[in-house]
Protein backbone atom coordinates (compact mmCIF):
# COMPACT_ATOMS: atom_id res chain seq x y z
CA UNK A 1 0.00 0.00 0.00
CA UNK A 2 1.42 3.37 -1.26
CA UNK A 3 0.65 6.03 1.26
CA UNK A 4 -0.85 9.60 0.16
CA UNK A 5 1.05 12.58 -0.34
CA UNK A 6 -0.38 15.81 0.13
CA UNK A 7 2.13 18.58 -0.70
CA UNK A 8 2.58 21.09 1.87
CA UNK A 9 2.32 24.88 1.01
CA UNK A 10 5.32 26.79 0.16
CA UNK A 11 7.56 27.82 2.86
CA UNK A 12 11.26 28.37 4.37
CA UNK A 13 12.53 26.31 7.25
CA UNK A 14 15.59 27.50 9.36
CA UNK A 15 17.17 25.24 10.97
CA UNK A 16 19.38 26.88 14.15
CA UNK A 17 22.04 23.97 15.45
CA UNK A 18 22.30 22.74 10.89
CA UNK A 19 25.60 21.60 11.65
CA UNK A 20 24.75 19.59 15.10
CA UNK A 21 24.24 15.86 15.41
CA UNK A 22 20.60 16.22 15.60
CA UNK A 23 20.22 17.82 12.14
CA UNK A 24 22.19 15.96 10.34
CA UNK A 25 20.83 12.67 11.28
CA UNK A 26 17.63 13.37 11.79
CA UNK A 27 16.51 16.09 10.84
CA UNK A 28 17.59 16.87 6.92
CA UNK A 29 17.75 13.02 6.39
CA UNK A 30 13.59 13.53 7.08
CA UNK A 31 13.28 16.85 4.41
CA UNK A 32 14.90 14.55 1.87
CA UNK A 33 12.46 11.84 2.40
CA UNK A 34 9.69 14.10 2.06
CA UNK A 35 11.15 15.34 -0.71
CA UNK A 36 11.80 12.48 -2.29
CA UNK A 37 8.01 11.52 -1.59
CA UNK A 38 6.61 14.71 -3.77
CA UNK A 39 5.74 16.51 -0.85
CA UNK A 40 8.26 19.56 -0.49
CA UNK A 41 6.27 22.15 -3.35
CA UNK A 42 9.28 23.74 -5.39
CA UNK A 43 9.35 27.36 -3.85
CA UNK A 44 10.18 25.05 -0.42
CA UNK A 45 13.09 26.38 1.43
CA UNK A 46 15.58 25.19 3.58
CA UNK A 47 18.10 27.79 5.78
CA UNK A 48 20.19 26.12 8.17
CA UNK A 49 22.30 28.55 10.94
CA UNK A 50 24.98 27.69 13.02
CA UNK A 51 28.72 29.70 14.28
CA UNK A 52 30.82 27.54 12.03
CA UNK A 53 32.05 29.51 8.90
CA UNK A 54 30.58 27.56 6.09
CA UNK A 55 29.11 28.90 2.71
CA UNK A 56 26.08 27.19 0.93
CA UNK A 57 28.27 25.14 -1.16
CA UNK A 58 30.10 23.32 1.90
CA UNK A 59 26.38 23.22 3.73
CA UNK A 60 25.45 21.31 1.00
CA UNK A 61 27.93 18.76 0.81
CA UNK A 62 27.81 18.47 4.23
CA UNK A 63 24.20 17.21 4.51
CA UNK A 64 24.63 15.21 0.94
CA UNK A 65 27.15 13.45 3.48
CA UNK A 66 24.98 12.94 5.98
CA UNK A 67 21.97 11.76 3.91
CA UNK A 68 24.02 9.19 2.12
CA UNK A 69 25.03 8.00 5.79
CA UNK A 70 21.62 8.34 7.38
CA UNK A 71 19.29 7.19 4.23
CA UNK A 72 19.17 3.82 3.09
CA UNK A 73 20.90 3.10 -0.15
CA UNK A 74 18.00 2.27 -2.43
CA UNK A 75 16.07 5.57 -1.14
CA UNK A 76 18.58 8.13 -2.74
CA UNK A 77 17.67 9.05 -6.27
CA UNK A 78 20.29 11.26 -7.31
CA UNK A 79 17.79 13.87 -9.27
CA UNK A 80 16.11 14.23 -6.03
CA UNK A 81 19.45 14.60 -3.93
CA UNK A 82 20.36 17.48 -5.80
CA UNK A 83 17.00 19.10 -6.19
CA UNK A 84 16.71 18.76 -2.44
CA UNK A 85 20.18 20.23 -1.92
CA UNK A 86 19.80 23.37 -4.05
CA UNK A 87 17.03 24.52 -1.36
CA UNK A 88 19.35 24.69 1.38
CA UNK A 89 21.22 27.85 1.99
CA UNK A 90 23.60 28.72 5.12
CA UNK A 91 23.91 31.66 7.04
CA UNK A 92 26.48 31.80 9.78
CA UNK A 93 24.66 33.06 13.33
CA UNK A 94 25.45 33.70 16.33
CA UNK A 95 22.22 32.82 18.66
CA UNK A 96 24.01 34.95 22.00
CA UNK A 97 24.95 38.00 20.08
CA UNK A 98 24.38 40.16 16.91
CA UNK A 99 26.59 38.19 13.98
CA UNK A 100 24.33 37.13 11.21
CA UNK A 101 20.58 37.71 12.35
CA UNK A 102 20.40 40.60 9.81
CA UNK A 103 21.60 38.53 6.97
CA UNK A 104 18.90 35.81 8.35
CA UNK A 105 16.22 38.44 8.52
CA UNK A 106 16.88 39.61 5.02
CA UNK A 107 16.09 36.24 3.39
CA UNK A 108 12.74 35.57 5.17
CA UNK A 109 10.07 35.43 2.15
CA UNK A 110 6.55 36.75 3.02
CA UNK A 111 3.73 35.24 1.82
CA UNK A 112 5.37 31.29 2.85
CA UNK A 113 4.87 29.66 6.06
CA UNK A 114 7.60 30.54 8.28
CA UNK A 115 8.92 27.79 10.85
CA UNK A 116 12.04 28.19 13.16
CA UNK A 117 13.47 24.90 14.18
CA UNK A 118 15.18 24.77 17.64
CA UNK A 119 18.04 22.21 16.95
CA UNK A 120 20.48 23.69 19.36
CA UNK A 121 21.27 22.88 23.55
CA UNK A 122 18.08 24.04 25.29
CA UNK A 123 20.11 26.94 27.05
CA UNK A 124 19.94 29.04 24.07
CA UNK A 125 16.22 28.32 23.18
CA UNK A 126 15.58 31.35 25.08
CA UNK A 127 18.13 33.54 23.16
CA UNK A 128 16.78 32.31 19.72
CA UNK A 129 13.15 33.80 20.53
CA UNK A 130 14.62 36.76 21.69
CA UNK A 131 16.56 37.10 18.63
CA UNK A 132 13.56 36.37 15.96
CA UNK A 133 11.82 38.73 18.27
CA UNK A 134 14.46 41.15 18.30
CA UNK A 135 14.51 40.90 14.05
CA UNK A 136 11.14 41.11 13.36
CA UNK A 137 11.21 37.67 12.50
CA UNK A 138 8.42 36.71 14.75
CA UNK A 139 5.63 37.47 13.09
CA UNK A 140 2.16 36.43 13.01
CA UNK A 141 1.68 32.72 12.19
CA UNK A 142 5.45 31.86 12.03
CA UNK A 143 6.31 29.13 13.90
CA UNK A 144 8.77 27.91 16.15
CA UNK A 145 9.68 24.24 16.82
CA UNK A 146 11.53 23.32 20.28
CA UNK A 147 14.02 20.57 20.81
CA UNK A 148 13.54 18.13 24.22
CA UNK A 149 14.69 18.73 26.97
CA UNK A 150 11.81 20.74 27.74
CA UNK A 151 13.23 22.35 30.89
CA UNK A 152 15.07 20.68 33.91
CA UNK A 153 12.27 20.29 36.32
CA UNK A 154 8.84 22.42 36.79
CA UNK A 155 10.65 26.17 37.51
CA UNK A 156 13.14 25.87 34.26
CA UNK A 157 9.79 24.43 32.58
CA UNK A 158 7.89 27.36 33.50
CA UNK A 159 10.69 30.07 33.17
CA UNK A 160 11.25 28.63 29.66
CA UNK A 161 7.30 28.84 28.99
CA UNK A 162 7.18 32.48 29.99
CA UNK A 163 10.20 33.36 27.89
CA UNK A 164 8.46 32.18 24.60
CA UNK A 165 5.06 32.83 25.67
CA UNK A 166 6.63 36.83 25.49
CA UNK A 167 7.51 36.57 22.07
CA UNK A 168 4.99 34.15 20.28
CA UNK A 169 1.78 32.68 21.23
CA UNK A 170 1.09 29.16 22.34
CA UNK A 171 -0.34 28.53 18.52
CA UNK A 172 2.83 29.13 17.22
CA UNK A 173 5.03 26.93 19.69
CA UNK A 174 5.93 23.46 18.67
CA UNK A 175 7.10 21.69 21.59
CA UNK A 176 8.52 18.41 19.61
CA UNK A 177 8.16 14.85 21.91
CA UNK A 178 9.50 12.56 18.87
CA UNK A 179 7.30 9.86 20.20
CA UNK A 180 4.30 11.15 19.42
CA UNK A 181 4.86 11.06 16.02
CA UNK A 182 5.55 7.62 15.53
CA UNK A 183 2.91 5.57 13.39
CA UNK A 184 2.07 3.26 16.28
CA UNK A 185 1.69 5.94 19.05
CA UNK A 186 -0.89 7.36 16.30
CA UNK A 187 -2.38 3.66 15.87
CA UNK A 188 -3.15 3.65 19.33
CA UNK A 189 -5.62 6.28 19.17
CA UNK A 190 -6.55 4.88 15.51
CA UNK A 191 -7.14 1.21 17.31
CA UNK A 192 -9.01 2.90 20.59
CA UNK A 193 -11.40 5.57 18.86
CA UNK A 194 -11.68 3.94 15.17
CA UNK A 195 -12.77 1.06 16.51
CA UNK A 196 -15.86 -0.17 18.27
CA UNK A 197 -14.32 -3.43 20.00
CA UNK A 198 -11.91 -2.21 22.54
CA UNK A 199 -13.54 1.10 23.89
CA UNK A 200 -15.57 -0.63 26.18
CA UNK A 201 -13.28 -2.84 27.75
CA UNK A 202 -10.91 0.19 28.34
CA UNK A 203 -11.39 0.82 32.03
CA UNK A 204 -10.77 -0.57 35.23
CA UNK A 205 -13.69 -3.26 35.71
CA UNK A 206 -12.05 -5.23 32.13
CA UNK A 207 -8.74 -4.15 32.52
CA UNK A 208 -5.56 -5.89 35.33
CA UNK A 209 -3.27 -3.90 34.73
CA UNK A 210 -1.28 -2.03 31.73
CA UNK A 211 2.16 -2.18 31.13
CA UNK A 212 4.69 0.32 29.34
CA UNK A 213 8.05 -0.85 28.24
CA UNK A 214 11.17 1.07 26.45
CA UNK A 215 14.02 -0.68 26.53
CA UNK A 216 17.52 0.33 24.68
CA UNK A 217 20.56 -1.88 24.49
CA UNK A 218 22.87 0.96 24.29
CA UNK A 219 24.58 2.32 27.27
CA UNK A 220 25.50 6.45 27.49
CA UNK A 221 29.46 6.01 26.18
CA UNK A 222 30.11 9.55 24.30
CA UNK A 223 26.82 11.01 25.94
CA UNK A 224 27.62 10.95 29.60
CA UNK A 225 27.80 14.54 30.46
CA UNK A 226 24.50 15.24 29.08
CA UNK A 227 22.97 12.23 30.23
CA UNK A 228 24.38 12.22 34.15
CA UNK A 229 22.41 15.43 34.72
CA UNK A 230 19.33 13.94 33.65
CA UNK A 231 18.96 10.09 34.45
CA UNK A 232 16.13 7.97 33.10
CA UNK A 233 13.64 9.90 35.08
CA UNK A 234 14.27 13.00 33.48
CA UNK A 235 15.22 11.83 29.79
CA UNK A 236 12.33 8.82 29.07
CA UNK A 237 9.33 8.98 31.73
CA UNK A 238 8.51 12.49 32.07
CA UNK A 239 7.97 13.09 28.36
CA UNK A 240 7.89 10.06 26.21
CA UNK A 241 6.60 7.44 28.76
CA UNK A 242 3.86 9.94 29.80
CA UNK A 243 2.96 10.58 26.65
CA UNK A 244 2.28 7.06 25.72
CA UNK A 245 0.52 6.91 29.50
CA UNK A 246 -1.61 9.35 28.42
CA UNK A 247 -2.81 8.26 24.88
CA UNK A 248 -3.51 4.88 26.75
CA UNK A 249 -5.42 6.11 29.58
CA UNK A 250 -7.14 9.26 28.19
CA UNK A 251 -11.04 10.09 27.55
CA UNK A 252 -11.83 10.08 23.91
CA UNK A 253 -11.00 13.70 22.66
CA UNK A 254 -14.43 14.77 20.87
CA UNK A 255 -12.51 15.40 17.88
CA UNK A 256 -8.77 15.00 16.50
CA UNK A 257 -7.94 18.27 17.05
CA UNK A 258 -4.68 19.81 18.90
CA UNK A 259 -6.41 21.32 22.05
CA UNK A 260 -9.41 18.72 22.15
CA UNK A 261 -6.51 15.95 22.52
CA UNK A 262 -4.40 18.07 24.88
CA UNK A 263 -7.03 18.46 26.90
CA UNK A 264 -7.64 15.19 27.51
CA UNK A 265 -3.82 14.13 27.82
CA UNK A 266 -3.73 16.99 30.25
CA UNK A 267 -6.50 15.81 32.54
CA UNK A 268 -4.40 12.20 32.89
CA UNK A 269 -1.97 13.98 33.94
CA UNK A 270 -3.16 15.94 37.03
CA UNK A 271 -4.95 12.38 37.92
CA UNK A 272 -1.94 11.12 38.59
CA UNK A 273 -1.34 10.37 42.32
CA UNK A 274 2.08 10.88 44.10
CA UNK A 275 4.21 7.96 43.14
CA UNK A 276 4.58 5.29 46.91
CA UNK A 277 8.61 5.74 47.19
CA UNK A 278 8.18 1.33 48.01
CA UNK A 279 6.72 1.94 43.91
CA UNK A 280 9.60 2.69 42.60
CA UNK A 281 13.31 0.84 41.93
CA UNK A 282 16.00 2.97 40.48
CA UNK A 283 18.62 0.77 38.78
CA UNK A 284 22.66 1.71 37.10
CA UNK A 285 24.17 -0.87 34.61
CA UNK A 286 27.27 -2.56 35.77
CA UNK A 287 30.30 -3.72 34.23
CA UNK A 288 30.02 -6.93 32.19
CA UNK A 289 30.60 -8.86 28.58
CA UNK A 290 33.23 -7.18 28.39
CA UNK A 291 31.71 -3.38 28.64
CA UNK A 292 32.18 -0.52 30.99
CA UNK A 293 29.28 -0.04 34.07
CA UNK A 294 27.87 3.16 33.81
CA UNK A 295 30.20 5.30 36.12
CA UNK A 296 33.48 4.42 33.73
CA UNK A 297 30.69 5.17 30.47
CA UNK A 298 30.22 8.53 32.14
CA UNK A 299 33.38 8.98 33.68
CA UNK A 300 31.68 9.96 36.78
CA UNK A 301 32.71 6.90 39.46
CA UNK A 302 30.22 8.47 42.36
CA UNK A 303 27.18 9.27 40.18
CA UNK A 304 23.80 7.94 41.79
CA UNK A 305 22.17 8.81 38.12
CA UNK A 306 19.71 5.86 37.14
CA UNK A 307 19.66 4.40 34.13
CA UNK A 308 17.10 2.59 35.04
CA UNK A 309 13.54 2.88 36.27
CA UNK A 310 10.93 1.03 37.05
CA UNK A 311 7.50 2.30 39.01
CA UNK A 312 3.96 1.82 39.71
CA UNK A 313 1.62 4.83 39.22
CA UNK A 314 -2.18 5.13 38.99
CA UNK A 315 -4.48 7.60 37.63
CA UNK A 316 -7.02 8.51 40.07
CA UNK A 317 -10.51 9.06 38.02
CA UNK A 318 -13.54 6.92 37.50
CA UNK A 319 -12.13 4.81 34.44
CA UNK A 320 -8.87 4.04 36.24
CA UNK A 321 -9.70 3.39 39.67
CA UNK A 322 -7.81 0.17 40.76
CA UNK A 323 -6.02 -0.50 37.27
CA UNK A 324 -2.12 0.05 37.94
CA UNK A 325 0.27 1.18 35.42
CA UNK A 326 3.54 0.08 35.18
CA UNK A 327 6.40 1.98 33.91
CA UNK A 328 9.89 0.43 33.14
CA UNK A 329 12.76 2.08 31.02
CA UNK A 330 16.38 1.37 30.82
CA UNK A 331 19.89 1.33 28.92
CA UNK A 332 22.03 -1.99 28.29
CA UNK A 333 19.07 -4.05 28.98
CA UNK A 334 18.62 -7.46 27.18
CA UNK A 335 16.90 -6.10 23.60
CA UNK A 336 15.69 -2.54 21.86
CA UNK A 337 12.52 -2.51 22.23
CA UNK A 338 9.03 -0.51 23.06
CA UNK A 339 5.60 -1.57 23.82
CA UNK A 340 2.64 -1.42 25.41
CA UNK A 341 1.11 -4.31 26.93
CA UNK A 342 -2.88 -4.19 28.23
CA UNK A 343 -3.62 -7.29 30.63
CA UNK A 344 -7.26 -8.01 30.54
CA UNK A 345 -9.16 -9.47 33.74
CA UNK A 346 -10.04 -12.93 33.48
CA UNK A 347 -13.23 -14.02 32.76
CA UNK A 348 -15.63 -14.23 35.84
CA UNK A 349 -16.25 -18.12 35.91
CA UNK A 350 -14.62 -20.60 33.71
CA UNK A 351 -17.06 -23.31 32.26
CA UNK A 352 -14.19 -25.20 31.30
CA UNK A 353 -12.64 -25.73 34.91
CA UNK A 354 -9.48 -24.85 35.29
CA UNK A 355 -7.25 -25.04 32.89
CA UNK A 356 -3.74 -24.06 31.75
CA UNK A 357 -3.68 -22.64 28.87
CA UNK A 358 -6.30 -20.25 29.58
CA UNK A 359 -4.59 -17.32 29.99
CA UNK A 360 -5.79 -13.51 30.28
CA UNK A 361 -6.42 -11.75 27.03
CA UNK A 362 -3.64 -9.41 26.52
CA UNK A 363 -2.77 -6.21 23.61
CA UNK A 364 0.61 -5.76 22.97
CA UNK A 365 0.93 -2.36 21.02
CA UNK A 366 4.63 -2.57 19.82
CA UNK A 367 6.45 0.30 19.08
CA UNK A 368 9.69 -0.61 17.74
CA UNK A 369 10.87 -2.75 16.49
CA UNK A 370 8.79 -4.42 13.78
CA UNK A 371 5.55 -1.72 14.58
CA UNK A 372 2.70 -3.84 15.23
CA UNK A 373 -0.74 -4.87 17.52
CA UNK A 374 -1.09 -8.67 18.93
CA UNK A 375 -3.69 -9.50 20.60
CA UNK A 376 -3.69 -12.32 22.80
CA UNK A 377 -6.92 -14.82 23.02
CA UNK A 378 -7.88 -18.64 24.09
CA UNK A 379 -9.02 -21.09 21.64
CA UNK A 380 -9.46 -24.75 21.90
CA UNK A 381 -6.52 -26.85 20.93
CA UNK A 382 -6.89 -28.77 17.38
CA UNK A 383 -7.77 -32.45 17.33
CA UNK A 384 -10.27 -34.43 18.89
CA UNK A 385 -8.51 -34.71 22.54
CA UNK A 386 -11.69 -33.31 24.59
CA UNK A 387 -12.29 -29.19 25.22
CA UNK A 388 -8.13 -28.15 25.69
CA UNK A 389 -7.54 -24.49 25.68
CA UNK A 390 -4.27 -22.47 24.33
CA UNK A 391 -3.46 -19.76 23.69
CA UNK A 392 -2.60 -18.37 19.90
CA UNK A 393 -1.57 -14.50 18.88
CA UNK A 394 -3.72 -12.86 16.78
CA UNK A 395 -0.61 -10.93 14.89
CA UNK A 396 -0.33 -8.28 12.63
CA UNK A 397 2.64 -6.70 11.94
CA UNK A 398 1.98 -3.29 10.06
CA UNK A 399 5.07 -3.82 7.78
CA UNK A 400 3.09 -7.57 6.42
CA UNK A 401 -0.76 -5.75 6.41
CA UNK A 402 0.10 -2.64 4.67
CA UNK A 403 2.71 -4.89 2.02
CA UNK A 404 4.96 -3.54 -0.55
CA UNK A 405 5.23 0.41 -0.13
CA UNK A 406 4.89 0.26 3.92
CA UNK A 407 8.56 1.25 3.83
CA UNK A 408 7.49 4.54 2.80
CA UNK A 409 5.30 5.22 5.93
CA UNK A 410 7.00 8.41 7.38
CA UNK A 411 9.17 8.22 10.21
CA UNK A 412 8.36 10.17 13.15
CA UNK A 413 10.53 13.54 12.03
CA UNK A 414 9.03 13.17 8.85
CA UNK A 415 5.82 13.33 9.98
CA UNK A 416 6.27 15.85 12.72
CA UNK A 417 8.10 18.84 10.43
CA UNK A 418 5.61 18.35 7.70
CA UNK A 419 2.67 19.07 10.86
CA UNK A 420 4.84 21.93 11.37
CA UNK A 421 4.66 23.57 8.30
CA UNK A 422 1.42 22.56 8.44
CA UNK A 423 0.30 24.03 11.45
CA UNK A 424 -1.13 21.16 12.88
CA UNK A 425 -0.10 20.78 17.02
CA UNK A 426 -2.13 17.64 17.94
CA UNK A 427 1.20 15.85 18.30
CA UNK A 428 3.00 18.01 20.06
CA UNK A 429 2.85 19.30 23.65
CA UNK A 430 0.93 21.86 24.81
CA UNK A 431 3.14 24.45 27.46
CA UNK A 432 0.74 23.38 30.75
CA UNK A 433 0.92 19.72 29.50
CA UNK A 434 4.60 19.72 29.75
CA UNK A 435 4.67 21.72 33.05
CA UNK A 436 1.67 18.98 34.81
CA UNK A 437 4.12 16.60 33.95
CA UNK A 438 7.15 18.38 35.19
CA UNK A 439 4.56 19.05 39.01
CA UNK A 440 4.05 15.07 38.64
CA UNK A 441 7.74 14.20 38.36
CA UNK A 442 9.85 16.91 40.56
CA UNK A 443 8.39 15.45 43.86
CA UNK A 444 10.09 11.55 42.91
CA UNK A 445 13.25 12.72 41.79
CA UNK A 446 13.01 15.41 45.15
CA UNK A 447 12.64 12.70 47.44
CA UNK A 448 15.64 10.48 46.44
CA UNK A 449 17.96 13.30 45.71
CA UNK A 450 17.19 13.98 49.81
CA UNK A 451 18.18 9.98 50.61
CA UNK A 452 21.57 8.75 50.17
CA UNK A 453 20.52 5.44 48.52
CA UNK A 454 22.49 4.68 45.16
CA UNK A 455 20.51 3.22 42.22
CA UNK A 456 20.65 -0.38 42.31
CA UNK A 457 23.69 -2.08 39.99
CA UNK A 458 22.08 -4.68 37.12
CA UNK A 459 24.00 -6.85 34.62
CA UNK A 460 23.92 -5.40 31.35
CA UNK A 461 22.04 -7.30 28.71
CA UNK A 462 19.84 -8.47 31.82
CA UNK A 463 16.08 -7.00 32.35
CA UNK A 464 17.04 -4.85 35.35
CA UNK A 465 17.39 -4.57 38.57
CA UNK A 466 15.77 -7.54 40.84
CA UNK A 467 14.06 -5.51 42.73
CA UNK A 468 12.19 -4.39 39.65
CA UNK A 469 10.97 -8.12 39.48
CA UNK A 470 9.70 -7.45 43.05
CA UNK A 471 7.67 -4.57 42.52
CA UNK A 472 5.56 -6.80 39.83
CA UNK A 473 5.67 -9.85 42.12
CA UNK A 474 4.35 -8.71 45.20
CA UNK A 475 0.90 -7.82 43.26
CA UNK A 476 0.82 -11.12 42.01
CA UNK A 477 1.88 -10.15 38.26
CA UNK A 478 5.17 -10.47 35.93
CA UNK A 479 6.87 -8.56 33.91
CA UNK A 480 6.57 -9.14 29.97
CA UNK A 481 9.70 -10.66 28.71
CA UNK A 482 12.60 -8.21 27.22
CA UNK A 483 12.96 -9.32 23.87
CA UNK A 484 13.58 -8.45 20.55
P1 LIG B 1 24.91 19.27 18.90
O1 LIG B 1 25.36 18.15 18.04
O2 LIG B 1 25.76 19.68 20.06
O3 LIG B 1 24.65 20.52 17.97
C1 LIG B 1 24.42 21.81 18.46
C2 LIG B 1 24.29 22.79 17.31
O4 LIG B 1 24.09 24.09 17.85
C3 LIG B 1 25.50 22.85 16.40
O5 LIG B 1 25.08 23.05 15.06
C4 LIG B 1 26.22 24.10 16.88
O6 LIG B 1 27.00 24.62 15.86
C5 LIG B 1 25.03 24.99 17.23
N1 LIG B 1 25.36 26.04 18.20
C6 LIG B 1 25.98 25.89 19.40
N2 LIG B 1 26.12 27.10 19.99
C7 LIG B 1 25.57 28.02 19.16
C8 LIG B 1 25.39 29.42 19.21
N3 LIG B 1 25.85 30.16 20.25
N4 LIG B 1 24.78 30.04 18.19
C9 LIG B 1 24.33 29.33 17.12
N5 LIG B 1 24.45 27.99 17.01
C10 LIG B 1 25.08 27.35 18.02
O7 LIG B 1 23.47 18.97 19.51
P2 LIG B 1 22.34 17.98 18.93
O8 LIG B 1 22.63 16.61 19.42
O9 LIG B 1 22.18 18.20 17.49
O10 LIG B 1 21.05 18.47 19.74
C11 LIG B 1 20.35 19.63 19.42
C12 LIG B 1 19.10 19.72 20.28
O11 LIG B 1 18.28 18.61 20.01
C13 LIG B 1 19.37 19.67 21.78
O12 LIG B 1 18.41 20.47 22.45
C14 LIG B 1 19.16 18.21 22.13
O13 LIG B 1 18.80 18.04 23.48
C15 LIG B 1 18.02 17.88 21.21
N6 LIG B 1 17.92 16.46 20.88
C16 LIG B 1 18.95 15.82 20.25
C17 LIG B 1 18.83 14.47 19.93
C18 LIG B 1 19.92 13.74 19.20
O14 LIG B 1 19.72 12.55 18.91
N7 LIG B 1 21.03 14.35 18.88
C19 LIG B 1 17.67 13.77 20.28
C20 LIG B 1 16.63 14.45 20.90
C21 LIG B 1 16.77 15.78 21.20
P3 LIG B 1 28.25 25.62 16.10
O15 LIG B 1 29.05 25.07 17.23
O16 LIG B 1 28.96 25.66 14.79
O17 LIG B 1 27.64 26.94 16.42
Amino acid sequence: MVSRVIPVDPFDLVIFGATGDLARRKILPALYRRDLAGQLPDEARIIGTARAALDDDTWQGEIRHAILEHVPADRIESAALERFLARLGYVRLDATGEDGWQRLASLIRPGVVQAYYFSVGPGLFGDLARGLHRHGMNREGCRIVVEKPFGHDLGSARALNATLAAHFDEQQIYRIDHYLGKETVQNLMAVRFGNMLFEPLWNAQYVDHIQITVAEMVGVAGRGGYYDKSGAMRDMVQNHMMQLLCLIAMEPPYAFEPDAVRDEKLKVIRALDAVEPGDIVRGQYAAGNGQAGYAEDAAIPSSRTETFIALKAHVSNWRWKGTPFYLRTGKRLRARTSEIAITFKDPPHSIFGEQEGQKSNVLVIRLQPNEGIKLKVTIKEPGPGGMRLIEVPLDMSFAQALGPGAEDIADAYERLIMDVIRGNQTLFMRGDEVEAAWAWTDPVIAAWEARADRPKPYDPGSSGPEDALMLMHRDGRRWREIRP
